[in-house]
C-alpha cells in the first residue's frame, strides 16, 4: 500500500516547498503574487528560478520547459536542459529568473487563424504564478501563457484568466452591496468530471480509423450493447483496477486529488473525477490528467480513448463541467442554505446565472462545438444540443412564488430511509437530472455538454464572462438604488420571469422538449457550420470585446482555428474510410467470396445443392459493387470540396457532402457486410470484440 499523504504533491513546486525552499521576504513577496495578483518583478523571479532548480534536480530533474495550452486543444512544451558551460570545460546547472518568467518559443507552427499574417512568428509564454510548476519526465514545468508578439493570445489560458478577473471584478460588486466588505478574492471554482473509453491496445493498432480519427467510422452493433446497464458502476476489472491504481497514483504526485473512479454506463466506459479546485488551476490539472490517462494506459497494454463518440449506437464520454464561485472568506455563492427562499443573495446570483445563459445560449453551445462531439450531442444518452438550465422543483416554485407573500417554502427535509441506525442527512434542495445539459446540483452547475476531449478552458472562459455581464447589470442598477431591499426583490423577480424559458426540469433527451424548445424560442444548434458564426455576431463580440476577454481579431482568428480543424478532422475521416475500404473491407469480402465461389463449385460438381453459398455470393457481390460506385461518387465529393477555399462554405460543404454521405450512405453497406462475412475472413476487429475486450 503507499503511503498517499507522502506522494500527494511530492512532484509540485507548491506551497509547503516553496515556504521550506525560498527566503523569507521572497516567499511573503510571491505568495502576494499569488494571492493578490500583483505583479511580480524579475529579482524575485531569480530568487525563486534558483530554488526551483535546485528542488527539481534534487527530485531528478534535468530539463525545464514552459508549458502551455495552444489551440490544438493539448498542451505543448519545448524541452530546455539547464545545462551551462561553466569554467575549463566543467558544466553548471542553471535556471535564471527570466527563463522561468518568460520564453519565445516560435509561434509559426502552432494554430494561429490569420493571426499569423498580421504579427511576425515570434510567440511569448509568460509564468502564470497561480499555477504551481510540476515535474513531469524529469522535467520541471512551468505553466505559462502563450501570446504573439503583439499580445494576442494564442493560447487557452490567457483569456481563461482575463474571464476571471472580470467575474472577479462584477462579483466584488454585488458582495459589497451585501456587506461583505471583507472579501479579498472571489474566484470560479471547478470540477471536471473525465469520462474516457479504454480498449485493448492490441485492437486499437488494427482499426486505422481509431489510430487516425479517434473513432471507428464504421462497425455492426454487437448483440449485447449497454442495455442490461450491468457496466454502470460494476465492480472493476482487474487488468482496469491495475490502470486505475497507477492513474490515481501519478495524479496525487502531481497534487491532483483524484478522487472517484467508476465504470460508466457503456461497456469499456470509464470516469475520474477530481476535486475541484480553481479554475485557471482546474484546467491545468485536465489536460494532466488526460495526457497521462493516454500514457499510462499504454503502460497496461490499453489505449485510452478521449474522443467524445468512439463508437455509434453507445454512450458517448463527456466531461461535467462542475461550476461554481467562492469567495476567500469561504463562501460558495451558489450554496442555497437552509432558508434559501430568505438568501436574497444567492437568489441573486441564481438569477444572474438564468439570465446570463439565457441571452447568451448560443455563445455557451459555442464553447461545447467540436467534429467530435457534434456526434454525441443528441445521440444516445446525452444532452441534445439545446441549451437549458435544470433548477429543479423546489427551487423553480420557489423562484416562480418570489415575492409572494401568501407562498410557504419547505424547509429542507432530512432523508428516510426508514432504518433507525443509519446517519441522518439532509436532502439536498434539487434531486438529479442526468439528462439536462446544465443541471443544478445543489452548490453549483453541472455542465455536461461539453466532450471529454475538449479543453475546459472555452467553456469556462464564456460562463465566466456571460455570468459577469448579468452581474454587471445588476450591480449597475443595484449601486443606483435609493431603496435596496425593493429594489433587490424587483430585480429577482423581474430577471426570472424574463428568462425562466431557459429552465427546463424534465427529460432533455425526448422528443417532446425539442419541440417545446422551438415553441419557447430557444436555440437547438446542431452542427459545427451552424454552431460557430454564433461565435462572431454582433452581439458575442460586444460582450467579449466589452470585458477584454478577446479581442476582435482573437475572436476572428479563433473562429478560423476551429472551423479550419473541423474541415481537417472531416478530410482525414474520408481519406481514412477510403483506405479501409481499400485495403480491408473489399479485399476481405472478395476473398470471402471467392471462398464460397470455390465450396459452390466443389458442390456442383457433386452435385450437391449450394444455394445457401450463392445467395451469400450474390449478398456480397451486390454490397460491394454497390460500395465500390458510391466510392467513386465519394472522392469526388471531396475533390470538390478541396476547392472551396470560404472556411464557412468548406465546413458546410463537409458536413452535408462528405461527413453525411460516409455515415449515412456508406456506412450501412459496410455494417452489412461486418455482419456477412465470416469472421475468418473479416481481419478488423468488431465493435463486440473492442467493447468486450477487457474481460
Ligand atoms: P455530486 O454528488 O454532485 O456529483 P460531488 O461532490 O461528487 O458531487 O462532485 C462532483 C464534482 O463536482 C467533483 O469533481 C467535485 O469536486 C465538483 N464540485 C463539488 N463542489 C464544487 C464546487 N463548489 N465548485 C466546483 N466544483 C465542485
Ligand atoms: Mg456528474
Amino acid at each position: 500500500m503507499k503511503n498517499v499523504p507522502e506522494i500527494f504533491g511530492s512532484m509540485v513546486f507548491n506551497d509547503n516547498v516553496m515556504r521550506e525552499k525560498l527566503p523569507k521576504d521572497v516567499y511573503k513577496k510571491l505568495i502576494k503574487t499569488i494571492k493578490n495578483g500583483e505583479r511580480l518583478d524579475l529579482e524575485l523571479a531569480n530568487v525563486v528560478a534558483h530554488a526551483m532548480k535546485e528542488w527539481a534536480i534534487e527530485k531528478g530533474a534535468t530539463h525545464f520547459t514552459h508549458w502551455f495550452q495552444p489551440m490544438t486543444g493539448i498542451t505543448a512544451e519545448k524541452h530546455t536542459s539547464f545545462i551551462t558551460q561553466g569554467d575549463g570545460g566543467s558544466i553548471r546547472m542553471e535556471f535564471t529568473g527570466k527563463e522561468l518568467a518568460q520564453g519565445e518559443p516560435d509561434a509559426s507552427s502552432f494554430p494561429s487563424g490569420g493571426l499569423r499574417t498580421t504579427f511576425e512568428a515570434r510567440g511569448y509564454t509568460a509564468w502564470d504564478p497561480t499555477s504551481y510548476a510540476f515535474i513531469k519526465d524529469n522535467t520541471l514545468c512551468i505553466p505559462t501563457v502563450f501570446c504573439s508578439y503583439g499580445g494576442e493570445a494564442l493560447d487557452k489560458k490567457t483569456p481563461l484568466l482575463r474571464s476571471m478577473e472580470v467575474l472577479e471584478k462584477e462579483a466584488k460588486r454585488i458582495l459589497k452591496l451585501f456587506g461583505h466588505n471583507d472579501v479579498g478574492r472571489v474566484y470560479t471554482t471547478v470540477g471536471a468530471e473525465q469520462e474516457y473509453f479504454l480498449i485493448d491496445r492490441e485492437l486499437y493498432l488494427q482499426r486505422q480509423d481509431l489510430r487516425y480519427c479517434k473513432r471507428t467510422l464504421f462497425g455492426a452493433c454487437p448483440p449485447k450493447g449497454q442495455e442490461l446497464e450491468d457496466h454502470y458502476f460494476g465492480a472493476i476489472k482487474p487488468r482496469v483496477s491495475k490502470f486505475m491504481e497507477e492513474l490515481d497514483s501519478e495524479l496525487w504526485k502531481l497534487g491532483i486529488m483524484a478522487k472517484t473512479e467508476h465504470n460508466e454506463v457503456a461497456p469499456g466506459q470509464y470516469e475520474l473525477a477530481p476535486e475541484f479546485s480553481i479554475t485557471n488551476i482546474a484546467a491545468d490539472q485536465n489536460q494532466l490528467m488526460m495526457e497521462l490517462m493516454k500514457v499510462i494506459a499504454e503502460k497496461h497494454n490499453l489505449t485510452c480513448i478521449l474522443h467524445e463518440k468512439p463508437f455509434a449506437g453507445v454512450n458517448g464520454s463527456g466531461k461535467h463541467n462542475n461550476w461554481s464561485i467562492a469567495t476567500d472568506t469561504g463562501m460558495n455563492l451558489l450554496e442555497p442554505g437552509n432558508t434559501p427562499w430568505k438568501n436574497k443573495q444567492f437568489l441573486l446570483f441564481l438569477v444572474a446565472f438564468i439570465k446570463a445563459v439565457d441571452e447568451y445560449q448560443d455563445l455557451i453551445r459555442v464553447t461545447t462545438a467540436s467534429a467530435s462531439n457534434d456526434h454525441r450531442l443528441g445521440a444516445s444518452e446525452a444532452p441534445p444540443a439545446i441549451i437549458s438550465i435544470f433548477l429543479g422543483e423546489e427551487l423553480t416554485e420557489m423562484l416562480e412564488a418570489f415575492g409572494n407573500s401568501k407562498y410557504k417554502a419547505k424547509d429542507r427535509e432530512d432523508m428516510e430511509f426508514g432504518v433507525h441506525y443509519l446517519a441522518k442527512l439532509t436532502k439536498d434542495l434539487t434531486d438529479r437530472n442526468r439528462t439536462s445539459p446544465l443541471a443544478f446540483t445543489g452548490n453549483k452547475f453541472e455542465f455536461r455538454m461539453v466532450g471529454s476531449s475538449l479543453s475546459i478552458s472555452g467553456p469556462n472562459i464564456i460562463l465566466n464572462t456571460v455570468v459577469a455581464e448579468a452581474l454587471s447589470q445588476f450591480a449597475d442598477t443595484l449601486e443606483k438604488s435609493s431603496d435596496f431591499e425593493k429594489d433587490l426583490d424587483e430585480l429577482i423577480k423581474d430577471a426570472f420571469a424574463k428568462h425562466k424559458r431557459i429552465i427546463y426540469n424534465g427529460n432533455n433527451y425526448s422528443d417532446e422538449w425539442v419541440k417545446e424548445a422551438e415553441k419557447r424560442g430557444l436555440y437547438n444548434l446542431k452542427s459545427m457550420p451552424e454552431v460557430m458564426p454564433r461565435f462572431i455576431t454582433k452581439k458575442s463580440v460586444e460582450l467579449l470585446t466589452k470585458h477584454k476577454v478577446f479581442t476582435e481579431v482573437e475572436i476572428h482568428s479563433r473562429y478560423e482555428i476551429v472551423l479550419e480543424e473541423y474541415i481537417k478532422v472531416l478530410n482525414i475521416e474520408a481519406l481514412t474510410l477510403i483506405d479501409m475500404i481499400n485495403k480491408n473491407i473489399i479485399p476481405d469480402s472478395i476473398e470471402y467470396s471467392g471462398a464460397l465461389s470455390k465450396v459452390a463449385e466443389r458442390k456442383k460438381n457433386l452435385k450437391i445443392k449450394f444455394d445457401v453459398e450463392k445467395d451469400l455470393i450474390d449478398k456480397i457481390n451486390g454490397l460491394t459493387k454497390s460500395l465500390s460506385d458510391k466510392l467513386k461518387k465519394f472522392e469526388g465529393y471531396i475533390a470538390e470540396g478541396k476547392k472551396i477555399s470560404d472556411v464557412q462554405k468548406s465546413a458546410k460543404f463537409y458536413r452535408d457532402k462528405v461527413l453525411n454521405y460516409m455515415d449515412g450512405e456508406m456506412r450501412p453497406i459496410i455494417d452489412e457486410l461486418e455482419k456477412t462475412v465470416s469472421k475468418k475472413y473479416w481481419k478488423l476487429p468488431t465493435y463486440g470484440d473492442m467493447l468486450y475486450s477487457l474481460l
